[in-house]
């Protein structure tokens, strides 16, 4: 290399020391993420948390107002909508009234209330599934599978109201898309620096393939936990101070445990891959913070006269919840049992007749019954369900 090329080269690579260079770009770029994360850092409104959102509550809004219109529709379309006249709807109007009197009475809750605007609006959804939703624009969904399955205690539904309306205070659905922006740009990082390694084919298919798997293992399900415990604790004390009696919050979750047990869908199974907290876990956090609900109501509530006990109520709708259970599993079990009598006795026939072929065909069957059966039986030994 003569002078001449040598100090082209020199200035391709960025002058006599290439790595000041480098360095004052690590140390730029490094800058700039620094002011852009302090400029995107901000405080949840009650628990005081410090987060990281890129998502503001304009986008956010806009979004929900276009989901908000695409569900609406849907639920419209299959006639699914419960008027607004009717007295369910009416009860689940005034629930979810009292929580966001209650929230707007919550100096803590001023900014963010002002900020956010939520249109609040109520639908109720008739459908079987225990379900309800508040969509970020503070849209709120109730099916009337939930509201038959809490019972006639309104306690039990504002506690359930309270925390998907803690959702949409506490902006939980930008935090959420600002995490998966971060995990896939990184990955992205990730994926390209393998690639540049190893450009193989089949690294990137496979970590194409895991990525959602890993996204949800690594940062998903753990932050969602995180969000669902906030939501219960915040969605307690909004309903404390709507003064709703609040021993109402953990009895949900138990009912729901034990419905999520005798469904045979137990999350305790699922412990590290469930997006919520398991309900034994919901259980024992909300008990603890009963004292202090208690005494949010003592200082808010003009009477806690009219806070009744909700148990006899709300056990009385699990008991018939869970004997209708039993008597559904006991009728697939005697079903179950005289198919197999009726195919055992074809089998016994086409033995006789020395029918290869239908005889196997039967014992695929008796497999395929007695495996159903097995699963019913199982699902019958679930705590809670009456053995009789
Ligand atoms: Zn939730």
């Amino acid at each position: 290399m003569d002078e001449h090329q040598k100090a082209k080269f020199v200035r391709r690579i960025g002058g006599r020391r290439p790595y000041q260079r480098v360095g004052k770009i690590a140390a730029g770029s490094t800058a700039v993420a620094g002011v852009y994360y302090v400029a995107h850092l901000e405080q949840t409104p009650i628990t005081k948390r410090y987060r990281f959102c890129t998502v503001s509550a304009d986008e956010s809004k806009k979004k929900a107002a276009a989901a908000y219109k695409r569900i609406l529709e849907e639920f419209q379309d299959e006639d699914k909508v419960v008027s607004e006249h009717s007295a369910t709807h009416k009860r689940v109007m005034a629930i979810a009234t009292r929580l966001i009197k209650a929230a707007e009475h919550e100096p803590a809750l001023e900014r963010t209330l002002s900020n956010l605007q939520l249109d609040w609006v109520v639908h109720v959804i008739q459908s079987s599934k225990v379900n309800a939703f508040v969509l970020p624009g503070g849209q709120i969904f109730v099916y009337t599978g939930l509201i038959d399955f809490i019972g006639k205690e309104d306690d039990g539904l504002a506690m359930v109201l309270g925390h998907e309306m803690t959702h949409a205070l506490l902006r939980h659905g930008a935090e959420q898309a600002t995490l998966k922006t971060i995990f896939y740009s990184v990955e992205t990082l990730i994926l390209g620096a393998i690639w540049f390694m190893i450009p193989s084919d089949i690294i990137a298919y496979l970590l194409h393939k895991t990525e959602t798997y890993l996204f949800q293992a690594v940062t998903e399900l753990p932050y969602s936990r995180k969000l669902e415990t906030e939501a219960d604790a915040v969605g307690l004390q909004i309903a404390s101070w709507a003064c709703y009696n609040p021993e109402a919050a953990p009895l949900v979750w138990e009912m729901m445990d034990n419905y999520a047990k005798a469904m045979g869908t137990d999350s305790s199974n699922l412990r590290y891959f469930s997006t919520h907290p398991t309900h034994e876990t919901r259980v024992e956090d909300l008990t603890k913070q009963l004292d202090h609900a208690w005494e949010e109501i003592s200082w808010r509530c003009p009477t806690t006269k009219f806070i009744k006990d909700v148990r006899p109520a709300m056990e009385a709708a699990q008991k018939q919840r869970m004997e209708g259970i039993a008597s559904q599993y006991r009728a697939q079990v005697a079903e179950l049992e005289d198919n197999i009598h009726k195919v055992e006795i074809n089998k016994k026939r086409a033995k006789q007749q020395q029918n290869e072929e239908k005889v196997q065909s039967y014992e695929q069957k008796l497999r395929k019954y007695r495996q159903r059966l097995k699963t019913i039986k199982e699902k019958q030994q679930a705590p809670g369900l009456p053995t009789q």
